[in-house]
C-alpha cells in the first residue's frame, strides 16, 4: 500500500474546515454476468486463489529461513517476472489488479494477525461455498452506470446488475456522486453472483434534520456531577473510574511532600518530577476515559443536552478533586460536542445556573432548602420523590428540548 498517501483522517482534518467529511460505503448488487463473463470471473477467482496462496508460502518460507518478513511490495517484482514465466502466463489472462489485491491481502492478514485481531493466515481452499476477488479502481477501469444498470470491471467489460428499489430511488433522487475504490466479486455456490463496490464520498457535515421535531426519546440530558460522573435522564449512571481516585490521593500525598522540602534542593526536583509525571498518567487515563464516554453517549443519542460548562468564571476551587473534575466536564463537553458534529447529530448546552437540581421534575417547583448533601428528597408540594442527580438530568433534558422547539429569528 502507499504508505505516503494523505491518510483518511489528514484529509478529514482539512475536509472539515470546509464542513465536510469522507463517508466510505459499499454498494452490492446482483450481478447477471454472461457466459464468457461467468468463465472469465471464475478464472479470476482462481489466479487470485493462486495468488494469494503462493505469495502466503513464499513469504513462510522466507521468514522460516531468514526471520525477515516479506512484504508484497517487495514481492511484487519477482511476481511480475513469474508472470512472463510461460509455465505461469496463464495468470496475464485475467484482471492485474485482482492479483495485486491478492498480495495485498497478505501483508493484511499478517497485520491483522499481528494485532491479534486475527487468526494465523491460511491457504485459500477452492471448495468454500463462496468464492471471490477483489480488484481496485485506476484510471476509471471500474465505473457503475446506474441507469443501464450495468457495471464496468477490468477484462470483464460492462456486467448487467439489478438495483434494488431503495438504490434506484436513490440514485434518482441524488445522481451518484461516489468514488468508486475498489470492487469485489463473489460467486456462490448456488451459481449466484454479486459485485460490491468500495465507495468514498465527501460529504457535507451538517444536514438539515430539523431538531425541533425530534421526539422527546430521542433526547438525552446529563448531569455531569462529583459524585459520579455522570447521570443521565433515563437514570443510567456512569462512575468515576476507580483508579482516577487513587491517583488523585497519591498526587495529593506527593504534592503535600513537596510543600515541605527545600526549593531547589535535589529532593525537591526528584518530587518534582514524580508530580509530573503521575500528572501526564492523570491526563492521559482521564482522555481514555472521556473519548470512550463520549464516544457512546453520542452513539446511542440523537440529541444531547449538557450544561454549558466552558462559560466564564468557572469557580475557582482549592480541592484538587474538584478542579480535575472541572478540567473533565468542559473536556468531555467538547469531546461531545465534536464527535456529534462529525455524526449528523446535536448538542444543546444550557446555561449552568440554571437551577437544575432544585427544582422538582414533576410540579416544577423549586426547593431553595434543598442542600448538596440530600442525595434523595421527597417534594413538599407534590410529594414526588427524587434521586438528586436524575432529577437534575431530567430538567436539562426538559431545557434542552424547550431550547429546540423555541423557534429562532435569524
Ligand atoms: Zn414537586
Amino acid at each position: 500500500m502507499a504508505g505516503k498517501r494523505k491518510t483518511i483522517k489528514q484529509r478529514n482534518e482539512e475536509l472539515a474546515k470546509e464542513n465536510k467529511k469522507i463517508r466510505n460505503y459499499g454498494l452490492k448488487f446482483r450481478a447477471f454476468s454472461t457466459p464468457k463473463q461467468h468463465e472469465q470471473i471464475i478464472q479470476t477467482i482462481g489466479c487470485a486463489r493462486f495468488t494469494f496462496n503462493f505469495f502466503l508460502g513464499e513469504r513462510q518460507e522466507v521468514y522460516h529461513e531468514t526471520k525477515e518478513t516479506l512484504r508484497s511490495g517487495e514481492f511484487k517484482q519477482s511476481f511480475n517476472a513469474l508472470k512472463d514465466h510461460p509455465m505461469f502466463n496463464w495468470l496475464k489472462k485475467v484482471d492485474k489488479f485482482a492479483l495485486e489485491c491478492a498480495l495485498e491481502q497478505v501483508d493484511d492478514a499478517f497485520d491483522r494477525f499481528f494485532k491479534g485481531q486475527n487468526r494465523y493466515p491460511k491457504f485459500r481452499s477452492k471448495h468454500k461455498s463462496k468464492q471471490s476477488y477483489s480488484t481496485k479502481e485506476t484510471n476509471g477501469n471500474i465505473a457503475l452506470d446506474f441507469e443501464k444498470e450495468q457495471i464496468k470491471l477490468p477484462k470483464l467489460g460492462w456486467v448487467n446488475v439489478k438495483l434494488s428499489k431503495k438504490q434506484r430511488r436513490l440514485f434518482k433522487e441524488q445522481g451518484f456522486n461516489g468514488k468508486i475504490k475498489g470492487a469485489t466479486v463473489t460467486v456462490h455456490s448456488s451459481g449466484q453472483t454479486h459485485i460490491s463496490l468500495k465507495i468514498e464520498e465527501v460529504v457535507p457535515i451538517e444536514n438539515d434534520i430539523d431538531w425541533s421535531l425530534v421526539s422527546a426519546e430521542n433526547i438525552m440530558g446529563c448531569d455531569l456531577g462529583l459524585t459520579h460522573f455522570l447521570i443521565d435522564s433515563n437514570g443510567n449512571k456512569i462512575e468515576n473510574p476507580r483508579y482516577l481516585k487513587q491517583y488523585l490521593k497519591k498526587l495529593a500525598t506527593l504534592q503535600r511532600q513537596l510543600k515541605n522540602k527545600k526549593k531547589g534542593s535535589s529532593n525537591y526536583k526528584k518530587l518534582q518530577h514524580n508530580v509530573a509525571k503521575l500528572h501526564l498518567k492523570i491526563s492521559n487515563l482521564r482522555k481514555d476515559f472521556l473519548h470512550k464516554q463520549s464516544r457512546k453517549l453520542v452513539n446511542e443519542n440523537q440529541v444531547i443536552v449538557l450544561e454549558d460548562l466552558n462559560v466564564k468564571g468557572l469557580i475557582k476551587n482549592k480541592k484538587l478533586a474538584r478542579s480535575i473534575a472541572d478540567v473533565s466536564w468542559s473536556t468531555f463537553v467538547t469531546f461531545v460536542s465534536y464527535k456529534a458534529i462529525w455524526d449528523n447529530k446535536k448538542v444543546v448546552l444550557i446555561n449552568r445556573f440554571f437551577a437544575s437540581s432544585k427544582q422538582c421534575n414533576g410540579c416544577k417547583e423549586k426547593h431553595t432548602l434543598l442542600s448538596l448533601s440530600d442525595r434523595i428528597w421527597v417534594c413538599p408540594s407534590c410529594g414526588a420523590e427524587h434521586d438528586r442527580d436524575r432529577n437534575a438530568a431530567n430538567n436539562i433534558k426538559e431545557e434542552g428540548i424547550r431550547i429546540l422547539r423555541t423557534p429562532v429569528a435569524s
